[in-house]
């Protein structure tokens, strides 16, 4: 197996050269940390994705969950990954110090989450999901739930998911049906329903696993304002925080999916013998609204999953292309010249380009995101509150969905390098197209996302957050306009940025004028071109860092060379499809909307 998964200096170009994410401490909430700190993190995520993470890759899709009719055997592997991750306290290190966190900051969190998922993505998934949950009782737990849950899974000693699917209610969680009765004589109340697909819902890895479930109380308001969310154990604490008794929370099965094999994806039935208690988080009926506070932070996740699982395979391929000897240069068809690598070959080579150009602009859009996210948290100024929240509105559907997409199409590429070596489960690569289809369908499918971003990120405060990630582009633009040496870029950047403007504006018009339908049939189209112009213009960003080092005499030539050279052929060759969108939505073309379903 290849180790090599991630490029360390280009991670360590984007946190310090890029984004300055030393610059955080300057605020209280982050002032222990330093770019030491940081180091240490990364160096120690490195190690473990390729001691702990990428060796458990292949095993835990052939030593796939297993339930035997009533009880998850997670793969083996999986114990001692969950053992070192819970003695390193990665489960939450943004948390704060008295939450049993660390106070550090997300963006480099999240570099290191990229590091671990490109070696293993579906051990991930179960790590993931207890973080979430606790930020879920930080947020909107009273301080009795805190005080029993929160260290519990901020250690790691009990797990945490996340349960909102039912059989019946996937994307329209407006519809679930699962119910909540308070009960006459306690402080919870009575869960009765079934969840489905709900990812480490259940395993043999903790002692106890803690559900924040989504539920309908007696007598609530239809759709989604009726909706509230609770917190189910598997096993009730007990007063000295040890699991007491079953809560009645029953496994039915565990899905056979064509990935991600590793991970216990379960069917809970809750309330089977009407003796699963529910404690209420925050108020009733704000359940979803509370969700979707940590689905923004899942959705950034799920981006760093496919886009950590891309970054391996196109290093893999990468490899390949290198050690890989067939046919001869283009110019010299001599049969007795020897072969030469793949990576010679200009079809070749174009397909590396692709994945790196992708995988390195959308890290860059990730970690942008994260940053934000730690100035959000952190500021103590309305304004710039205002700015990065209204930006990462903006921008994780963006992440999520382009995210998922484009690592599919990355990895999709990669396997065309490795050529029929790729299509065999031998090499990793076949593993990897498997394990990420799922990422554009998980955490809100892809075609919501565009919904959001155009039906209610976009028009959010009257078009105020595309003005202020506008703006952003704006001075990264006129930063590089002032640099000679990458003019040609930001032209071009330039011309997509006004074509996404444009048709912005025309499609206000469109909504407007109460033409919902064809509004909305063009948000998947508006979300790639959207998302395409972001990735373009982190990788200008990207390249006025690197002519900046080149300028002052670094000796890095290939590498900052590289990164320019990467912006170019992004902005010659991808920006121009975004343009091309820009012109078909205009066109307001509404053969989709018209097409009688008789007709397929
Ligand atoms: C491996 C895996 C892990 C998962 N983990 C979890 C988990 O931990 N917790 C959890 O709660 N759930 C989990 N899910 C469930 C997942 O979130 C849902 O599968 C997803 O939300 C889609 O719902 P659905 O499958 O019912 O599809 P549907 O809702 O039936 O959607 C099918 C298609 O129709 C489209 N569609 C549906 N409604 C609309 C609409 N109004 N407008 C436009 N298009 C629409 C969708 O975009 C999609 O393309 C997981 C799923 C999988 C496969």
């Amino acid at each position: 197996m290849d180790d090599q998964l991630v490029n360390m200096r280009n991670i360590r170009f984007m946190l310090y050269e890029v984004f300055d994410v030393e610059n955080l401490c300057r605020f209280p909430y982050y002032a222990d940390h330093s770019k030491e700190t940081f180091e240490l993190a990364l160096e120690t995520a490195y190690q473990m994705t390729h001691e702990i993470f990428w060796p458990a890759f292949q095993t835990m899709d052939r030593e796939e969950a297993r339930f035997d009719g009533q009880h998850v055997a997670a793969p083996p592997a999986m114990h001692e990954i969950w053992r070192q991750f819970r003695e390193g306290g990665w489960f939450a290190p943004d948390a704060t110090y008295e939450n049993g966190g660390q106070q550090f900051p997300l963006a480099v969190y999240a570099a290191t989450l990229f590091l671990f998922n490109s070696g293993n993505t579906a051990a991930c998934m179960y790590l993931n999901g207890t973080g979430g949950t606790g930020r879920l009782l930080e947020s909107c737990g009273s301080q009795e739930l805190k005080d029993l849950y929160l260290l519990k899974l901020y250690s790691g000693e009990w797990a945490g998911t996340m349960a909102l699917t039912e059989p019946d209610a996937g994307t329209s969680l407006g519809d679930i049906i699962t119910t909540a009765v308070k009960a006459p004589d306690g402080d919870y109340y009575l869960i009765n329903g079934t969840k489905r697909f709900i990812s480490s819902g259940d395993h043999d890895i903790t002692e106890n696993i803690v559900h924040p479930v989504l539920a309908r109380i007696e007598g609530a308001p239809p759709g989604v304002k009726g909706i509230s969310l609770f917190i189910v154990p598997k096993f009730r604490p007990n007063p000295d925080g040890t699991p007491g008794a079953f809560n009645d929370v029953a496994t039915t099965g565990i899905e056979h999916k064509m990935g991600l094999k590793g991970q216990a994806t379960a069917t809970l039935v809750f309330g089977d013998k009407n003796d699963c208690r529910g404690w209420l988080l925050g108020e009733p009926h704000k359940g979803l609204k509370y969700m979707f506070e940590l689905m923004n932070h899942a959705r950034v996740f799920t981006a760093i999953q496919a886009v950590g699982q891309a970054s391996a395979a196109y290093h893999c391929a990468l490899r390949y292309a290198n050690e890989r000897l067939q046919g001869r240069e283009i110019t010299s068809k001599d049969p007795t010249m020897p072969p030469i690598a793949i990576v010679n070959h200009p079809d070749v080579r174009l397909m590396l380009l692709k994945q790196k150009a992708f995988v390195e602009g959308c890290l860059g859009l990730i970690l942008y995101c994260a940053g934000k996210a730690d100035v959000r948290k952190a500021t103590t100024d309305p304004d710039e509150f205002e700015r990065t929240d209204l930006l990462l509105e903006l921008l994780t559907p963006c992440c999520k969905a382009h995210g998922a997409d484009g690592a599919f199409d990355a990895i999709r590429t990669a396997m065309q390098v490795f050529g029929g070596v790729g299509y065999s489960e031998e090499f990793p690569v076949a593993q990897m197209l498997r394990d990420n289809k799922v990422f554009s369908i998980y955490e809100g499918a892809n075609g919501i996302q565009a919904l959001d971003l155009l039906g209610r990120k976009v028009p959010l405060k009257a078009g105020q957050a595309v003005r202020v990630l506008m703006g952003e582009m704006a001075a990264t633009l006129d930063e590089a306009d002032a640099i000679e040496a990458l003019k040609d870029i930001a032209a071009k950047v330039r011309e997509t940025q006004d074509a996404v403007v444009g048709v912005t504006m025309h499609l206000a018009g469109v909504g407007m004028s109460g033409d919902v339908a064809l509004y909305v049939c063009n948000a998947s189209d508006y979300l790639e071109m959207f998302s395409r112009l972001a990735v373009g213009w982190q990788l200008l960003m990207q390249a006025v860092a690197a002519q900046k080092a080149l300028d002052a005499g670094s000796n890095e030539q290939d590498f900052y060379q590289g990164k320019i050279a990467t912006a170019r052929f992004y902005a010659n060759r991808v920006l121009p499809h975004a343009i091309a969108t820009a012109t078909i939505l205009k066109a307001n073309e509404r053969t989709a909307l018209d097409f009688n379903p008789a007709w397929f």
